[in-house]
């Protein structure tokens, strides 16, 4: 058995010794095994370490798609066992995180009075009446001259602290030539009662003089053409307070398309004078329920002028 041994071992070590002289050894102790590189996603190049990454995923961190080096990974003599650890993989190669690109965030609201040509013009020693000259009875600039009784410009105390502007005449109004009559208008004096002021303590007025068929709101147009009318009588009274009565008016005066529900109850510079918006007693006439609000708004106008509340008289 022994000498059937040896001379098995010594065939196979002649075999080995002829096939170092060949130069083909030591093949059976160190052959090196390539791996193939896996499947690599789009955009990752298997010669190049980094990793293209779409702006707002999270960075995937990139590996090295070359192959294991020799020292990497060796296969022993018997075909598969490893005969020393594997390499570690090359530190995973990290770009500095990307921030994920967003939409552009919605810009904070705040309605700017932008500078309008008509707006801009200062005329030398203005006055109401100056201005109602100006415009005439008969004025026919716009397209509302043509259903409208009278035009209707303006009402109270010329020299007020605090101005409500509307945004144009109804019916009331047009009949009798004055602003804020009807059951409106009778709401607003309320309203201003419960300031504890009168209607002759402060003026009234609308962005346009005529009043829109059925009561319609002021078209662009109209306002484009009257609403320089309005930004004199405001220059002329120079009010501390501007209360704007409904979108139409705060829309004109802040040169803004936002809804009113958006800045109503908050405050805004207007040349000078504090503007701040709040609901249309129309629209208070139809919802009731709004008029928490705007007696929160009518509140915070008392605080800027100063005013208390009046008390009640005793039943
Ligand atoms: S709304 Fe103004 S601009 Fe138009 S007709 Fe009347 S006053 Fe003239």
């Amino acid at each position: 058995m022994d000498l059937k041994r040896n001379s098995k071992n010594f065939d196979v070590e002649s075999w080995l010794h002829y096939a170092d002289e060949l130069g083909l050894g030591p093949f059976y102790l160190d052959r090196p095994v390539q791996i193939a590189a896996p499947n690599l996603p789009n955009g990752v190049s298997g010669a190049s370490p980094s990793v293209s990454q779409r702006v707002g995923t999270p960075r995937e961190p990139s590996v090295s798609a070359s192959a294991p080096t020799d020292s990497s990974v060796r296969v022993g003599p018997s075909g598969g066992r490893p005969i020393s650890a594997p390499a570690p993989v090359a530190p995973l190669r990290q770009s500095p995180p990307v921030a994920p690109q967003k939409s552009p965030a919605p810009q904070a609201f705040a309605p700017r009075v932008e500078a309008q040509s008509l707006f801009e013009e200062r005329i030398e020693n203005d006055s109401l009446e100056r201005i109602r000259q100006d415009i005439t009875p008969t004025c026919t600039r716009c397209k509302l001259h043509k259903a409208r009784k009278q035009i209707v410009f303006g009402v109270g105390n010329p020299k007020a602290q605090l101005v409500f502007v509307g945004e144009g005449p109804g019916r009331d109004e047009d009949e009798q030539g004055e602003p804020f009559v009807g059951r409106a208008g009778k709401l607003l004096t309320d309203m201003i009662a419960a300031m504890g002021l009168r209607r002759q303590d402060v003026y009234i007025c609308n962005v346009v003089k005529c009043r829109p068929p059925e009561n319609r709101l002021p078209e662009k147009d109209e306002i484009a053409t009257c609403s320089p009318f309005l930004a004199r009588q405001l220059a002329v009274i120079n009010p501390r307070v501007i209360c704007c009565l409904g979108a139409c008016s705060a829309q004109t005066l802040l040169n803004t398309t936002q809804g009113i529900s958006r800045f109503r109850g908050e405050w805004f510079d207007y040349r000078g004078a504090k503007l701040i918006a709040t609901y249309h007693p129309a629209y208070l006439l139809r919802n009731p329920a709004a008029k928490s609000e705007v007696w929160k708004d009518l509140q915070k106008v008392m605080a800027v002028l100063g005013l208390q509340l009046p008390r009640k008289s005793k039943p």
